[in-house]
């Protein structure tokens, strides 16, 4: 590492020869299945006054700068050939101002991290279902976390945010002060211009209990459940999550079909809140079945964390989609019907709608997000996996609403985070934010490092 730049900075600038560059560039993947793209170097920030160092020595240099928060990007987003990469892991404090219920976040805060300090003040924040997913990278997606059916996507629960813009300058923004870049902050995912150090976070009272049903289905029965759910969605209360998963269960040779409904009770009761799930005219034919488990967001996190362990390669992707269910469930046969491997399975999550808001880029939904996630370990498999997850969603092209960024991956499919007028207006404030495009933005097929991308260039 070169002198002058240790000076410059409070944690550490890697250069691609130094000791403990490797290391930091798989750190910033939390997939198994990572990527070859290599930046020019790594900055291992310490504190926003690095990342605005970092972003002025990136200048300097001609880099473009890319940025990791919890390295949970499916797809390694941070990770750019030749750019600077921003690593705001270390950027992990938390302040809360109870009374005002009002939490001030840096962007390597795990979700579990911040709710097991708000739940001590009986408060409580819509995180990712998998404990270490970082706040960074999820509140600017969107964030569709615990209870967002009725608390909103995450990022509308975002009020403030402090940004470092592309000339190294740090500024605050709100709904009042810098106004645009505020709107952007609130879901655009990994086409965001700046690089957020804090999120100001408006957070909500506890629940009084949470309660989770769990009924497990025969394959014979997929399509009259998925169907069923779809169609009762609209009746069901927002304090019920919802969602159907196709997978293998242990000891049957045909994937199964499960519903899990979470209640986050506060102002309704339990009993209301489960009884659409609990007059399903088939649940006597559940496998398995388990009513109103007592549970708490520790155990939603253990139950997500099991489904999805780390180390393993998983290719995962997705549409929103208000089709009939007849209609999804034809584009979705050969999904559903071939799920590869034991551990992979079909996300069938049920939303419905939540309003816009003027003051959001997040704009695009559906009433459900049909979204299959591969999940093996051979890297002589890649390329049938992510056909699996990608390519075959091409059968849902004339029903497809587009994508959670939380999910997307533009190399290999291109799709719509965002609704055409809002993606327009991003790349306007682009470049007024950012005129030199310095900020890498969503990732282009010519940066695809995967087996399918490979594939697609030799057909
Ligand atoms: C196991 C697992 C479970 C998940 N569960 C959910 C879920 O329940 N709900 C959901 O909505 N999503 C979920 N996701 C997806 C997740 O929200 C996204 O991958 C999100 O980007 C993760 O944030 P991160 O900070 O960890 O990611 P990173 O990989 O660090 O960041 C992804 C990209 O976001 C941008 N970014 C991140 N931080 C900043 C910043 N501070 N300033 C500017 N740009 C930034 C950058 O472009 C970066 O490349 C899950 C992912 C995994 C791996």
């Amino acid at each position: 590492m070169s002198g002058a730049h240790t000076a410059m900075f409070r944690g550490r600038l890697l250069r691609r020869d130094d000791d403990g560059f490797e290391q930091a560039r798989l750190a910033a993947m939390w997939n198994g299945r990572t990527t070859t793209r290599m930046p020019a170097a790594i900055l291992l920030a310490a504190d926003e006054h690095d990342v605005s160092a970092g972003m002025r020595l990136a200048a300097r240099e001609g880099w473009r700068v890319s940025v990791r928060s919890g390295g949970h990007s499916w797809v390694a987003t941070g990770v750019r050939d030749d750019a600077l990469l921003i690593d705001l892991s270390a950027l992990d404090a938390i302040d809360l101002d109870v009374p005002n219920r009002r939490a001030r976040v840096q962007p390597g805060v795990e979700g579990s991290r911040l709710n097991r300090l708000l739940a001590a003040e009986r408060l409580v924040f819509p995180t990712g279902h998998c404990p270490s997913v970082g706040i960074g990278g999820f509140l600017l997606g969107g964030g569709y976390g615990w209870n967002s059916r009725k608390l909103g996507p995450a990022a509308l629960s975002v009020e403030a945010v402090d940004v470092v813009l592309s000339d190294g300058t740090l500024v605050h923004a709100d709904d009042e002060t810098h106004p645009e870049l505020m709107w952007a902050a609130r879901g655009a995912g990994p086409g965001f211009f700046g690089v957020v150090v804090r999120f100001h976070l408006r957070v909500y009272p506890a629940y009084d209990q949470v309660l989770r049903s769990v009924m497990v289905f025969p394959e014979e029965m997929r399509d009259e459940v998925l169907a069923w759910s779809y169609d009762v969605l609209p009746a069901t209360s927002r304090s019920l999550e919802i969602a159907g998963k196709v997978a293998h269960s242990p000891g049957r040779e045909r994937p199964t079909t499960t519903l899990v409904g979470v209640g986050f009770c506060a102002d309704e009761t339990a009993a209301e809140i489960f009884a659409p799930l609990e007059s399903a005219p088939f649940r006597k034919h559940a496998l398995r079945s388990v009513d109103r488990a007592p549970t708490d967001l520790a155990g939603l996190y253990a139950a997500s964390e099991e489904f999805m362990p780390q180390g393993r390669r998983y290719a995962v992707d997705g549409v929103w989609t208000s089709a009939s269910a007849a209609e999804i469930l034809a584009a979705g046969r050969e999904i559903l019907g071939t799920v590869p491997t034991p551990e992979s399975f079909l996300f069938w999550m049920l939303w419905g709608q939540y309003p816009t808001q003027e003051n959001a880029c997040w704009s695009t939904q559906g009433q459900l997000y049909f979204s299959p996630n591969s999940v093996w370990t051979a890297q002589e498999d890649d390329l049938r996996m992510e056909l699996w997850a990608h390519s075959a969603l091409d059968a849902f092209a004339a029903i497809d609403l587009g994508t959670q960024f939380s999910d997307a991956n533009p190399a290999d499919r291109p799709s719509r985070g965002m609704a055409a007028a809002q993606a327009a207006r991003l790349e306007q404030l682009r470049a007024t934010y950012d005129p030199d495009g310095r900020m890498m933005s969503y990732l282009t097929p010519a940066e695809s490092t995967t087996a399918l991308g490979r594939h697609r260039q030799t057909r």
